[in-house]
């Protein structure tokens, strides 16, 4: 019984070893370029992710929540953008680095798309990369390839944030959620119907027939009735911050 609940907790890693399992003895020498590609990858993250975690935590520690929100937050705008594009263009380390950066600062209150600038601009425009690219390529290959990047990823990230709600991230269902003292309401979705004030009205109230979210720090009980508004919402206009 305690085995089946070990492998339904770790689907992942189960069917890690049992294709390694059958790589073994089906086609072994196949199996010992893996494991040894897999050292190569586990050895590269040891030696990375350590200084990544302490950053992590050095951020998430001293730069106050409302640092966050405003430099990366639904409301920061293009200034928003442009320092998402900043934070990943001069950043270093392999795209998997930027996992654990990005996740603490969906906590402090970024937005999706500002993370999916960060973390795209990460994997394929880094400086470095850039000046590398122009000494092979040519400075036109360069500039025009930058250009037509920044587009692309600019479209994606309001994709990505129009489809992917940030409660929907997972955790920020657990136990983050106790963390979470802000409502965020948008506006221009929102259709005046007043059932969030009707349901809640300690923390939901209407002025020109728009829902406002009333400032206060949330109860874990509280948290689970307001999931159950946000899922109630007609216009599906109500968030976690
Ligand atoms: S339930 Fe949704 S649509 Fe209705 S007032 Fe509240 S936020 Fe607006």
């Amino acid at each position: 019984m305690k085995v089946i609940d070990i492998v339904k907790k770790n689907k992942l890693l189960t069917g890690v070893f049992l294709a390694y399992a059958f790589l073994f003895i089906a086609m072994p020498d196949k199996a010992y370029l893996s494991v040894s590609n897999s050292m190569y990858y586990i050895i590269e993250m040891l030696e990375i992710m350590p200084v990544i975690f302490i950053l992590t935590s050095i951020i998430e520690a001293w730069v106050p929540k409302e640092m966050i929100i405003n430099g990366f937050g639904e409301k920061a705008g293009i200034k928003g953008s442009i320092f998402s594009f900043l934070l990943g263009s001069f950043s270093a380390g392999p795209i998997y680095a930027a996992f654990p950066i990005c996740k603490m600062l969906l906590k402090k209150g970024a937005s999706v798309s500002n993370v999916v600038i960060i973390l795209s601009a990460w994997a394929v425009i880094k400086v470095p990369m850039l000046a590398n690219e122009a000494k092979f390529l040519g400075v036109q290959f360069m500039g025009v390839r930058w250009i037509l990047t920044v587009i692309a990823i600019l479209i994606m990230s309001y994709l990505v944030a129009a489809f992917v709600k940030k409660e929907s991230v997972p955790m920020l269902q657990e136990q983050d959620l106790n963390q979470i003292t802000c409502v965020d309401i948008k506006e221009q979705y929102c259709i005046g119907c007043g059932l969030c004030e009707k349901l809640l009205p300690q923390h939901f109230e209407m002025a020109d027939k728009k829902a406002k979210w009333k400032e206060s720090i949330l109860s874990h009980e509280q948290i689970d009735r307001i999931k159950s508004i946000m899922n109630k919402c007609p216009a599906k206009a109500i968030g976690f911050r």
